[in-house]
């Protein structure tokens, strides 16, 4: 990148240098030639008129204008002539052509009045031929005046010098500006990267300094936002893990004991025995529970959720749910209602959408009080469909509010296990609703009962998912 800037901003320059050296040295040129015909024209004009003026009298002492064109000629380096009508030349500053005829192309055009005047350069010379006229502008003879470009030559050179000087000048600050720019516009870059390299060694506590340019500054923020993401994961992650391994020890760890005191106790009879063996195979079912829990947490998490929608009627997989729990709620005489105030079709994964419901059910059939009561009531809008879950139980604590939808988070630690809680439940129907896009929130009071209210949209948004062929085909209408 560096040496991309590095080219770029030297090639810019010079191109830019280079472009304005060019153009004002082919400008200055071009002026200063324009500028000689000019002056060359009037001066020719100047000795036309005097010429006309005294009649073609030119060595005549009366006058002084065979000395007026020699200076003339000679000022400018170059040589004049004056041709009368006959094409004689009257006066050659050269002398060589003296009294002579002339017969040229252009002095026969401006002779003839066919063009008004000659003005041109051409091998280092500006020629100017001009028509001398009377005062009735009768033509009685032309006037040829060559003058030396060696002038806008000389002046054109010194500015080619001058330039070379300023360029010789410009040249290495430019390079030096290009060089510094370069290295500006990365010393950002490279600074981050740098720490970029040594955060990667595992260094994730470590943050970017967020300066230097704006982009920079928006990179520098965005990389550590990441960056705490990451920490965040990986603290969640190591947290997990703690949890998980804990909450595997514990049925393992009474097994062990179980089993130890069997093999301790030599005279254990068959009835001692069986009693074991049973608490041990309680002990393996609430393993497997937690396992089975923990696989259904991960699937329902929503970056590994694969998510099955279809239309279900909401009403039906209730009705399902209560018919499963009523008998379990009767055995402690716990009334179960159900209301629906419309009938609900939405688009939900079935399975995952079930496991919610049956976890707030029974929950709040465990955390009852004997002969409480429990309500279910389904709601809809023209977006979203309610399910509420009212109980009259335990309650759950203020501080303990939060908490509930944490993973292996149990109110009274104790109290959750006798009911064969895992502390997944929550967990899960947290991760499961809000892979549907909605929400859950709970109302409780301790000692007097707990509501949850969950909110969840009647229809997906598809919106982001890749096309299908035959969404395609829908589409293009073929
Ligand atoms: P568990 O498997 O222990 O029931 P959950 O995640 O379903 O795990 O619930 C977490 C904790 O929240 C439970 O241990 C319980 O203490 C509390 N809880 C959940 N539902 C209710 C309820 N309806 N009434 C009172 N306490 C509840």
């Amino acid at each position: 990148m560096r040496t991309f800037l590095l080219v770029t901003v030297l090639s810019v320059s010079f191109l830019a240098i280079a472009g304005i050296c060019l153009g004002t040295m082919y400008f200055v040129g071009k002026s200063s030639e324009e500028e000689l015909l000019d002056r060359t024209e009037q001066q020719a004009a100047n000795l036309a008129d005097q010429v006309a003026l005294h009649r073609f009298r030119i060595q005549s002492p009366e006058n002084t204008l065979d000395a007026t064109i020699n200076e003339s000629a000679f000022l400018a380096g170059g040589r004049i002539l004056v041709i009368d009508q006959n094409y004689r030349i009257q006066k050659d500053t050269f002398s060589f052509q003296q009294d002579a005829y002339i017969i040229s192309e252009d002095v026969m055009s401006v002779m003839s009045g066919e063009v008004e005047k000659v003005s041109r350069i051409r091998n280092s010379y500006a020629k100017v031929i001009l028509p001398i006229m009377d005062e009735e502008n009768t033509i009685l003879g032309v006037i040829v005046s060559t003058a030396s470009t060696k002038t806008a030559e000389q002046t054109f050179q010194s500015m080619l010098r001058s330039t070379t000087r300023l360029g010789l000048i410009i040249v290495p600050i430019v390079t030096l500006a290009a060089i510094l720019v370069s290295w500006l516009a990365v010393r950002g870059l490279r600074d981050m990267n740098r720490r970029i390299t040594h955060i990667s060694e595992g260094n994730l506590e470590e943050k970017l300094p967020v300066k230097g340019f704006r982009e920079t500054r928006y990179l520098a923020r965005n990389y550590n936002a990441v960056i705490a993401k990451l920490a965040d994961i990986d603290t969640t992650r190591q947290e997990f893990v703690s949890d998980v391994s804990h909450e595997l020890k514990t049925p393992i760890t009474s097994m062990k004991v179980l089993a130890e005191s069997l093999l301790q106790n030599e005279n254990a009879d068959t009835a001692a025995y069986r009693e074991f063996m049973t608490d041990i195979v309680d002990e393996i079912d609430r393993e497997t529970k937690i396992i089975n829990d923990l696989l259904a947490l991960v699937k329902t998490d929503k970056q590994n959720a694969v998510m099955n929608f279809s239309m279900v009627n909401i009403n039906e997989l209730i009705d399902v749910i209560m018919r499963r729990v009523v008998p379990i709620a009767k055995t402690r005489n716990i009334e179960l209602t159900y209301e629906s105030y419309r009938e609900v079709n939405a688009e939900v994964d079935e399975v995952k959408l079930s496991l919610v419901i049956s976890n707030l059910v029974e929950n709040a059939v465990k955390y009852n009080v004997d002969n409480g009561w429990v309500r279910i009531t389904l709601n809809a809008d023209h977006s979203f469909f309610y399910i509420k879950v009212a109980d009259s139980g335990v309650g759950i604590p203020e501080d303990a509010k939060d908490k509930v939808f944490e993973r292996f988070y149990r109110v009274g630690k104790d109290r959750s296990r006798d009911t064969g809680g895992t502390g997944l439940g929550l967990a899960i129907a947290r991760a499961s609703i809000n892979a549907h896009g909605g929400t859950i929130k709970l109302y409780s009071e301790s000692g007097k009962g707990t509501t949850f209210t969950v909110r969840l949209p009647l229809f997906q948004d598809h919106s982001d998912e890749p096309d299908t062929d035959s969404d395609r085909k829908k589409r293009d209408g073929n």
